[in-house]
C-alpha cells in the first residue's frame, strides 16, 4: 500500500522509498525509512500535504512525496491475522499487531523489481528468459521486443519482477520505444536497473549508460556477450570502468546463462545498499561551460519544489536543453516557465557563440567525450581490431607510448615561445601609449598631489600591469586552440599517471602550465577539475610556477652578478618551482582526508577549430581576467603608490630619500632584522613590499631605492636622473649586496606571496578567504626558509 492511501489514525510501516536517487535520499532524511512506524495525523482526501508522525516527530508530506512510499498498513496486518484461525483467539494486542507489520513489510522488501535497459540486440531477451524460464521469442535483429514483457524469478530468498523493456540507444523522446522505456523508468521506477551491454561493442553501448547516469538511478551493468569479448582478446579493466561509471558490472554470458546468479547477487547488494563503495551518483562532466548552462536552468527549475519528486532536476535541465520535447511539455506547466525559456534561449546562443554549435550537440559530444575517455583509461582492444575513425587514427599517434611526451613537450614549447616572441610587439606598443598618455595628462594638469597620483599611481601602475596583457591574452589563443581541437584533453590524459603519483590529476596539469604564464588565469582554470581535493591543491601550488612577472627581476639581477651563468641560474630558478610544488602537492595531498574518488577524463571527438570560436573563446576569457581584476590592480597601484608617497612628499630633494621617509620606507626598514639573515638590505625589502602589488613593481622599485647609490663619474658630474636605469642601477646592486644574498633574493621573490591580483583570484575561485590567506603564509614562510638555506649555502660556496 502507499502511504497517501492511509487513513487519518492509521499506522503503518515503511517497506521502501521510490524514486529517484535525490528524492529518496531527501524522503530519508526526514526519517522514512524502512522499518520505521508511521503514523496519520491528519489525512483529508483534499488536502494537501498530509501531516503524519514518523519517529517521534510531526512532518508534512505531498501527497505526491506520500505515494512514492510503500508501507504495510495495520489494516493490511490485520486482515493476515484474522485469516490465521490459530490466532483468531488471542486478542489481537497492539503489539502484536505491530510485530505483525513489521514482519510483512520484511517479506514485501524481498519483492525487487527490475528492469532490463539496452541497445537493441545486446541480449535483454535472452537475459529474461534465462532468468525468468519463460520462453519469449529472441530474435536477431532490432525491434523484436515491442512491448514490455514481465516474468518472476526467485534467487537468494528475494523474488524478482523482472520487465524486458525494447531496445533503445539513447532515451531520448525520438521514438515510441525510448519514450516507453522513459515513461517506465520515471513512472514505474524500478528498484534497480539493469544495463545490459554488449561487451563486443562498448563504445555505442555506453552512451546510453551516460543517460542513465544523469537519471540518478540504481543500476546494475551486465557486461553481456562477455564471451565474445575474451574470444576477441580485447582486454577490459572491468573493475576500474565500474568505479569510474559509478556502478558495478558483471560480466554475464546470458545465451549459456553464465554470470546470472552473480547478477542477481549484485541487484541485491545494491538494493540493500549492502557495500556503499559498490555504486555512487556520478555527473557526466559536459565541460566548464555547458554545465554553467545546466547549473542555471537547475536552479530555474528547482524553483518548483514538487518537480523533484518525480525528476531529478539535473536530468530535466539537461533534458530541457537537449530540446527534449516530452521534457518541455513538463517546463511548459511550470509557473516560472516564461524564465526558463528565456534562459534556454540565452544558453544556447552564448554557447553556440562560444563553441560554433548549439547545446544540444555539444552535450552530445560530451556524452560521448565521457565515454571514450572512460575507454581509452580501461579498454584495450586486441591489435586485430582495430577501430579506425579519424579520431581514434589521431589518438594511435598523439598517445603513442613513445610520441606522446616529445609532441607534448614540442607544443608547450612552440606556446611559450610563441606568447613571447610575438607577445613583445603590441607590449611595446601599449608601453608608448601609456608613457605618451602619462606625459600628455602630466602636462595638463596643474601640479600637485592629485596629478601625481593619476600619472604615477593610476596611469604608471595601472600601465605597468597592462603591458602583459597581449601575453596573457596570446596564451589564451594558444591554449583556446588546443583545447577547441580535442589536443588539451589527450595532455590531461598523458600527464594523468604522473599527477597522481604528487596526489594530484592529469586536469591539473593545464593550469600549473598556464601559471609560467600569469598564475590569474592558471587559478581561473582550476575550475575543469572535478576532485575538490585536486582542484584546492592545484590552487594552492600555482603560486610556486615562476609566472612572466617574475621574469624581469631574474633577468637584472643575474644579469648583474652572473652574467656568465645567467641562462644556468634562471633554469634553476624555474626547477626550483616546480620541485617545490611537486613536494608541496605531496604533503597537502597528505592533508586531506577527503576520498580521492576516481572520475573519467573525456575525450572529445577532434575538431579542426574555426576562427570565430577561437577568437570568441579567447576574448570571453581575456574578458573575464580583466573584470576581475582591472578593479583590483587599480586598487592596488593606488595603494602602493599611497604608500611611496605619504608621509613628507615635499620635505625631501630626491626621490631616493623621500621613498626611505614614506610608509613604504618605513615597512622596509621595519622588516629589516628578519630580511637581514637573508643577506638582504631595506632598500630590497622595499621592492619585496611593491611586489606584494605585482612582482612586475620590484624592479622599478629598486630603480628608485637605489638611485642615490651612485658614485660620481669619472668627469665629477652625477647622475641627473632620479631612478637608474637598468646598467647601472646592477652596478650599484653588485656594490650592496654579496652575490650570496642576490641568489637568495631570487628565491624569495620566486617564492613569497604571489600577487594581490592571484590572491583574489584564489579566494574567488575557492569561494573562502581561508584558503587565500593560508596560500599567503604558507608561500612567505617558504621564500624565508629558501632563501635563508640559500644565502647560507651561498655564502659558503661564494663567500
Ligand atoms: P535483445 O534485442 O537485447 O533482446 O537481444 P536478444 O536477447 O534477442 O539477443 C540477440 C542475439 O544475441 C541472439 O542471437 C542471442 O542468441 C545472442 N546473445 C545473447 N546473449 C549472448 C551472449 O552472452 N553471448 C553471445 N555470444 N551471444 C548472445
Ligand atoms: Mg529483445
Amino acid at each position: 500500500m502507499r502511504l497517501s492511501e492511509l487513513n487519518t489514525g492509521e499506522r503503518g510501516v515503511i517497506v521502501k522509498v521510490n524514486g529517484h536517487g535525490g528524492f529518496r535520499k531527501r524522503i530519508k532524511e526526514m526519517g522514512f525509512v524502512r522499518g520505521n512506524k508511521v503514523k496519520v495525523i491528519l489525512n483529508a482526501p483534499l488536502r494537501d500535504p498530509i501531516e503524519y508522525e514518523i519517529i517521534g516527530y510531526k512532518i508534512s508530506l505531498r501527497r505526491e512525496q506520500a505515494e512514492k512510499i510503500e508501507v504495510i498498513s495495520e489494516s493490511e496486518a490485520k486482515r493476515v491475522l484474522s485469516s490465521n484461525e490459530n490466532l483468531q483467539a488471542i486478542e489481537s494486542t497492539d503489539e502484536y499487531l505491530e510485530n505483525e507489520m513489521t514482519t510483512l513489510a520484511e517479506e514485501r522488501r524481498k519483492l525487487i523489481k527490475v528492469a532490463l535497459v539496452g541497445n537493441p540486440n545486446c541480449g535483454k531477451t535472452s537475459l529474461f528468459n534465462m532468468a525468468s524460464g519463460a520462453h519469449e521469442h529472441v530474435g536477431n535483429y532490432s525491434g523484436v521486443t515491442v512491448d514490455a514483457k514481465e516474468g518472476t524469478f526467485e534467487h537468494g530468498g528475494y523474488k524478482f519482477l523482472i520487465v524486458d523493456l525494447p531496445g533503445t540507444y539513447s532515451l531520448t523522446a525520438y521514438s515510441p520505444e525510448e519514450l516507453y522505456v522513459r515513461q517506465n523508468l520515471i513512472d514505474d521506477v524500478p528498484d534497480v536497473v539493469v544495463n545490459v551491454v554488449d561487451a563486443s561493442n562498448l563504445q555505442r553501448n555506453l552512451y546510453l549508460t551516460t543517460q542513465l547516469i544523469d537519471m540518478n538511478l540504481r543500476v546494475v551493468m551486465a557486461l553481456n556477450m562477455y564471451d565474445e569479448l575474451l574470444r576477441s582478446g580485447d582486454k577490459l579493466d572491468i573493475r576500474q570502468l565500474g568505479y569510474l561509471l559509478g556502478m558495478p558490472i558483471v560480466p554475464t554470458v546470458s545465451r549459456t546463462g553464465e554470470g546470472i546468479e552473480n547478477l542477481f547477487d549484485t541487484i541485491i547488494q545494491i538494493y540493500e545498499k549492502a557495500d556503499p563503495h559498490l555504486a555512487r551518483h556520478i555527473h557526466i562532466n559536459h565541460g566548464a561551460e555547458v554545465e554553467q548552462s545546466i547549473e542555471r536552468l537547475k536552479a530555474l527549475i528547482s524553483k518548483t519544489e514538487d518537480i523533484r519528486y518525480k525528476y531529478s532536476t539535473r536530468y530535466l535541465a539537461i533534458k530541457y536543453l537537449e530540446n527534449d520535447s516530452e521534457i518541455e511539455g513538463v517546463v511548459e506547466s511550470l509557473s516560472n516557465r516564461d524564465e526558463i525559456i528565456a534562459a534556454r534561449f540565452e544558453e544556447n546562443a552564448r554557447i553556440r557563440e562560444l563553441m560554433g554549435s548549439g547545446l544540444e550537440s555539444s552535450m552530445v559530444d560530451a556524452k560521448y567525450a565521457f565515454v571514450q575517455g572512460a575507454l581509452a583509461e580501461t579498454y584495450s582492444p586486441s591489435g586485430k581490431r582495430k577501430s579506425s575513425s579519424f579520431t581514434d587514427k589521431i589518438d594511435a599517434v598523439i598517445t603513442n607510448r613513445w610520441l606522446a611526451f616529445p609532441i607534448f613537450f614540442f607544443l608547450l614549447y612552440l606556446v611559450f615561445n610563441g606568447t613571447f616572441i610575438i607577445g613583445e610587439y603590441p607590449m611595446k606598443w601599449i608601453e608608448w601609449i601609456v608613457g605618451h598618455l602619462g606625459s600628455f595628462v602630466a602636462s595638463v594638469m596643474a601640479d600637485g598631489w592629485v596629478k601625481d597620483m593619476i600619472v604615477d599611481g593610476i596611469i604608471g601602475g595601472v600601465g605597468s600591469v597592462l603591458v602583459f596583457l597581449p601575453n596573457i591574452l596570446l596564451l589564451y589563443l594558444f591554449i583556446s586552440l588546443l583545447e577547441v581541437s580535442g589536443y588539451m584533453a589527450r595532455a590531461a590524459f598523458i600527464m594523468d599517471r604522473l599527477m597522481h603519483r604528487i596526489g594530484l590529476h592529469g586536469k591539473s596539469f593545464i593550469p600549473m602550465i598556464m601559471g609560467f604564464g600569469c598564475n590569474v588565469p592558471a587559478i581561473m582554470a582550476t575550475r575543469t577539475i572535478e576532485s575538490h581535493k585536486s582542484r584546492l591543491i592545484t590552487m594552492l601550488v600555482i603560486p610556486l610556477m615562476s609566472c612572466a612577472g617574475r621574469m624581469p627581476v631574474y633577468i637584472l639581477i643575474a644579469g648583474a652578478f652572473f652574467p656568465r651563468n645567467a641562462g644556468l641560474v634562471l633554469l634553476g630558478l624555474y626547477a626550483l618551482g616546480i620541485l617545490l610544488a611537486i613536494v608541496a602537492a605531496k604533503v597537502m595531498s597528505r592533508f586531506f582526508k577527503e576520498d580521492d574518488l576516481p572520475f573519467v577524463m573525456e575525450l572529445p571527438p577532434y575538431r579542426i577549430p574555426t576562427a570565430k570560436s577561437i577568437i570568441r573563446h579567447t576574448w570571453e576569457k581575456g574578458r573575464q581576467y580583466l573584470q576581475k581584476m582591472s578593479g583590483i590592480i587599480l586598487v592596488c597601484s593606488l595603494a602602493i603608490w599611497f604608500l611611496g608617497y605619504f608621509p613628507n612628499h615635499d620635505a625631501y630633494g630626491s626621490v631616493r630619500e623621500q621613498q626611505e621617509h614614506s610608509f613604504i620606507g618605513y615597512i622596509g626598514k621595519t622588516m629589516e632584522p628578519i630580511l637581514e639573515p637573508l643577506g638582504f638590505d631595506w632598500r630590497m625589502g622595499v621592492g619585496i613590499v611593491a611586489g606584494v602589488g605585482a612582482k612586475e613593481l620590484v624592479v622599478s622599485t629598486l630603480g628608485v631605492m637605489y638611485a642615490d647609490d651612485e658614485p660620481v663619474e669619472a668627469d665629477g658630474t652625477p647622475e641627473e636622473s632620479e631612478t637608474l636605469g637598468e646598467t647601472r642601477l646592477q652596478k650599484a646592486l653588485v656594490r650592496s649586496v654579496s652575490p650570496a644574498g642576490a641568489l637568495a633574493y631570487m628565491v624569495f621573490i620566486l617564492l613569497y606571496f604571489p600577487c594581490i591580483a592571484t590572491f583574489i583570484a584564489i579566494r574567488n575561485e575557492s569561494r573562502s578567504w581561508k584558503w587565500a590567506i593560508i596560500i599567503a603564509v604558507y608561500t612567505i614562510v617558504l621564500a624565508w626558509t629558501a632563501a635563508f638555506i640559500t644565502f647560507r649555502i651561498g655564502s659558503l660556496l661564494m663567500l
